[in-house]
């Protein structure tokens, strides 16, 4: 199945490489003389995929077996929190927050993990927070890119800011003539943007291009490790996370076949080239 005629050139996977931060920084409209500087920055090895969530966790909840199953096929994989997720009531501080999204991403095997210094509580969908995704976006220059479904009912809402704010960093990211806003970052234009539904209480769905179940059989252990580094998250009181998670992820994968699956949301139309082999599982004609 193709997701928007994107190809990937597969790698071996690297170490994880220490989390960084990246300043959201005010005041972007830049002078005048910017326009005409050519120097360009040194850019870091690209990544096949991003993953965007607003908080750290958010990705590991809703795709992080996706996440482990791409990095054990060898693509290059890297996860953005728009914010650190800080305060939160057990947790004594933000440095033990980002040591847990370190140790997560260890554990699921990406090689990059960023946080932003966008505010945790109060992110809103704005100009200066779209440009601060797009930077990231054009430095690591992935094919494909993950962001929150929809709105979080009863639950944070800066899940349904930052999957404005994916969107539209997604587009920021190969728009020309604006290169004083990116510090002279390259264009880059993501092939394959694809939507995660996060939470369990609601059952609708946004349209898209299409829904498909990825096939975490392999790698769902791995995932309900990736959480349960958070122990300022999901404490002795909370292991019924863990079971709404292994549930739904279960429930999920019987629907397409699978042992364990994560529902994924195209935005644009699913293509498939090859419809028996891909709906067959690549058997041949049995004549
Ligand atoms: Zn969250």
């Amino acid at each position: 199945m193709t997701l928007g005629g994107c190809r990937v050139k597969k790698r071996q996977g690297l170490p994880v490489s220490a989390s960084g931060t990246l300043q959201a920084r005010p005041g972007l409209g830049g002078q005048r003389e910017n326009y005409v500087t050519t120097d360009q920055p040194e850019l870091p090895e690209t990544l096949d995929v991003i993953a965007v969530g607003a908080h750290p966790d958010d990705v590991e909840i809703a795709v992080g077996g996706t996440l482990a199953s791409m990095v054990r096929r060898g693509l290059r994989v890297g996860i953005v929190d728009l914010t650190d997720g800080e305060p939160t009531p057990l947790s004594p501080g933000p440095e033990v927050r980002l040591e847990e999204a370190r140790n997560a991403a260890e554990v699921l095997g990406v090689q990059v993990r960023e946080t932003l210094a966008l505010p945790n509580r109060r992110l809103f969908d704005g100009f200066e927070e779209r440009i601060a995704l797009a930077k990231v976006f054009r430095r690591y220059r992935p094919k494909m890119v993950m962001g929150i479904a929809d709105k979080t009912p009863m639950a944070s809402p800066d899940h349904w800011q930052a999957s404005q704010i994916t969107d539209a960093a997604v587009f920021y990211s190969r728009l020309t003539k604006w290169d004083e806003l990116f510090e002279n970052l390259p264009v880059h234009r993501i092939t394959s943007q694809i939507w995660y539904p996060l939470g369990f209480q609601n059952l609708s769905l946004p349209e898209g291009g299409g829904r498909f179940i990825s096939d975490i059989s392999d790698t769902l252990d791995v995932k309900l490790e990736s959480i349960r580094v958070y122990k300022t998250q999901f404490p002795p009181t909370k292991q019924r996370v863990f079971e709404l998670v292994e549930s739904q992820n279960r429930l999920l994968g019987v629907t397409a076949g699978f042992k364990a699956g994560e529902m994924l949301i195209s935005t644009s139309a699913l293509g498939i080239r090859d419809v028996f082999a891909t709906l067959c599982g690549g058997d041949q004609s049995s004549s």
